[in-house]
């Protein structure tokens, strides 16, 4: 996006700096618009999305996400019934049989990696949160295992605060729609910080890694089958054959 600091525009004068940030209006309001069309159609196209994440309380999803670094949401769902049976609290989860985690997370890949970050987020939850789960950024990133991404999940599907969950697939759909031109998540958030309206944040996230994962993959999406491709500047980026880009569309988010 395009972004004048002060700094920038010091080298100008006051004639040139106006013309600039008059610009820069134009072309955050043609986003703006941009994004609530885009937001009302996924809306239509998805009235069911949610978390794909099966979670009842902060802590399983706190699990959940920690497991689902390098997986996918089916492979954490296959698991996590058992491990939620076994393990109910933080302090069930400090006091654990590391073997017993591993054994029962192995599916999801670098299992002695999150049985040990699964364990430390136990302690740590005992020892510096009275066993609960803290509902701030700030606290949920010292964490073990938890980043930025992990803590905007939990604060928009938990506790039911604003988050932008920077994933693969929202980043990607974000620099197709040229809402940002960065790659590095917490740019990428910071951009649509500014775009989306904060009551969004949770459910536009929600909507576009859920198009991401049916639609708009990362190679070869389906572009001619796709409700939002009038507002996509990327549009022709995959197939635009309607028939061609129906074989392309999944029916259930899988990572
Ligand atoms: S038109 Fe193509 S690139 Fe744009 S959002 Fe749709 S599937 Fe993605």
């Amino acid at each position: 996006m395009l972004i004048l600091t002060h700094h920038s525009l010091t080298r100008y004068t006051a004639g040139q700096q106006e013309s600039a940030y008059a610009v820069q209006m134009v072309v955050m309001a043609t986003q703006k618009r941009r994004f609530r069309a885009v937001f009302r159609a996924l809306e239509e196209q998805y009235p069911d999305v949610k978390c794909e994440l099966d979670f009842t309380t902060p802590l399983q999803l706190l699990a959940a996400t920690i497991l689902s670094a390098q997986s996918t949401d089916v492979r954490v769902n296959s698991v996590t019934p058992e491990l939620f049976a076994r393990y109910r609290t933080a302090a069930e989860f400090a006091g654990a049989d590391r073997a017993d985690i591993e054994r029962i997370i192995y599916p999801t890949g670098f299992f002695r990696a999150k049985a040990a970050s699964l364990q430390a987020m136990g302690q740590q939850l005992c020892e510096r949160f009275g066993g609960e789960v803290p509902m701030t950024l700030a606290e949920l990133v010292t964490l073990p295992g938890v980043g930025r991404k992990t803590a905007n999940v939990m604060l928009g599907e938990a506790f039911g605060l604003p988050g932008i969950t920077v994933d693969t697939h929202l980043g990607r759909l974000a620099r197709r729609f040229g809402w940002t031109t960065n790659t590095d998540p917490v740019k990428v958030e910071r951009d649509l910080m500014i775009l989306w309206p904060k009551k969004d944040w949770t459910k536009a996230s929600q909507l576009l890694i859920w198009h991401g994962r049916r639609r708009c993959h990362a190679i070869r999406p389906a572009c001619g089958a796709c409700n939002v491709a009038q507002w996509c500047p990327s549009y022709g980026e995959g197939p635009t054959d309607p028939a061609v880009a129906a074989k392309l569309v999944r029916t259930a988010g899988r990572g």
